[in-house]
């Protein structure tokens, strides 16, 4: 009999079929078919690339096995098997004693070697896919408001979702699910899209449990034309809640250097709501870099103008103003070096980059120039910071 080995696997309930693991596969382990995303047994080495670019942490799942699920076998499933009991007699729980050799097998699995981003310490335990594409929630939309002056180029709403009673425990930070009605051109429902929340853990409404979502308008795009045409009153399927590392830290001496592009600043404002209702007194400060096209078109520009310097420093840096230079989020980074210098040298700093993909790499450019003017090599402090859970990129 062959000894028991773990299996890399991915939930088919939860996968939003994006194929970024698919894409980010080093060997070509992972395919799909019509149905379902899966991971090939033969190939896949267990070297964890696909863990952290997957939104919904469905890539993120293992079984121990004897003999290896099939191709064949995983692209018929719905849902994931349960494991299995095995001639090493295990109940294979996270928390199952390390002398049960199937446990340890699965703790070795989810123990996040190999570069898996992890949560801030101090973070409190978010919950995930409480509801999933089989068993959606319904949400009724408690409003729908344009962030972005009429006639600016683009239209970001704030939609605000309420659960009516129903539970859904969301932390900020965190992403929901939304199912937009209808089949895809292959005559199937269409899958869900994801969304950052922007509103805090309590709700939009301090105790109301409700949440809002930052939604740009895409031409053409199925979902957010869905979302931003969407009246008080109307239903809403929803899956989720996904993530488990991009949460902010409950130590109130945490700094947060946050640095966003447009509708990417979502999280952000979740961030800085959940510290200003959070009792006061913390040490710790919150600094942002947000870029926009124009002030028009930067979602929350108003309220924002009136969150306190002592509560939040703003850097809004605009790329499209006639007759001013283009300017973006890393090029003001670079303009206050001294003071993002301050923060990197910081061992109670934490970093949230949120956006365009695009902003990644002059982001991480400017951050490597400022860390080596105090004599710290980029690379390294980028490291210590993410196995310490105060390094945390969410781009698209
Ligand atoms: P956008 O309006 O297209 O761009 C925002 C700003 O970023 C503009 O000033 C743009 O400048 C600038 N920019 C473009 N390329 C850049 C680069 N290489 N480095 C730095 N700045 C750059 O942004 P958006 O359409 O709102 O997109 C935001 C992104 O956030 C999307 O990819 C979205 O998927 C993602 N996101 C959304 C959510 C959510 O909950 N809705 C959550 C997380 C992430 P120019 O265009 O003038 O060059």
């Amino acid at each position: 009999m062959t000894a028991p080995f773990k299996q890399h696997l991915i939930d088919p309930e939860i996968c939003i079929r994006c194929y970024t693991c698919e894409m980010t596969c080093p060997i070509e382990a992972i395919t799909h078919d019509d149905t379902n995303v899966v991971v090939d047994p033969d190939k896949c080495d267990d070297c964890m690339a696909c863990i952290p670019v997957c939104p919904t942490g469905s890539i993120d799942e293992w079984r121990v096995v004897e003999t290896a699920y099939t191709l064949e076998e995983q692209f018929s499933w719905e849902e994931l098997p349960a494991q299995a009991e095995l001639s090493g007699g295990a109940d294979a729980g996270k928390d199952a004693p390390v002398d049960d050799p199937v446990a340890a097998l699965l703790a070795e699995a989810h123990s996040g070697v190999g570069g898996k981003p992890r949560a801030p310490a101090s973070a409190t335990k978010p919950q995930v896919n409480t509801y999933t594409i089989g068993k959606p929630v319904t949400a009724v939309v408690q409003g729908n408001y344009r962030l972005t002056a009429e006639g600016a180029d683009t239209d970001i709403r704030h939609i605000i979702l309420s659960f009516e009673g129903k539970p859904f425990p969301v932390l900020e930070g965190q992403t929901i699910g939304i199912l937009p009605p209808g089949l895809d051109g292959a005559g199937k429902a269409h899958l869900p899209r994801l969304y950052s929340v922007s509103s805090p853990r309590d709700g939009e409404r301090a105790g109301y449990h409700n949440v809002s979502l930052t939604v740009k308008r895409d031409e053409g795009g199925i979902c957010s034309n869905y979302l931003c045409d969407l009246n008080k009153g109307d239903s809403v399927q929803v899956t989720g809640p996904f993530g488990s590392t991009f949460l902010m830290p409950e130590d109130p001496a945490a700094r947060l250097l946050m640095i966003c592009t447009g509708t990417g600043s979502a999280p952000m404002r979740a961030f800085t709501m959940h510290r200003q209702r959070a009792a006061a007194g913390g040490s710790g400060d919150m600094t942002m870099f947000f870029g926009a096209r124009t002030p028009e078109s930067l979602p929350y520009f108003g309220p924002l103008k009136k969150v306190p310097k002592s509560v939040l420093k703003q850097h809004l840096v605009f790329s499209r103003i006639e007759g001013t230079a283009k300017e973006y989020v890393q090029d003001r980074m670079m303009a206050e070096q001294d003071a993002v210098a301050d923060l990197l040298a910081d061992p109670a700093t934490h970093i949230y980059i949120c956006g365009l993909r695009g902003m990644e790499e002059g982001v991480e450019q400017a951050l490597t120039n400022i860390a080596e003017s105090i004599g710290q090599p980029w690379i390294a402090l980028r490291e210590v910071m993410r196995e310490e859970g105060r390094y945390h990129v969410e781009t698209y």
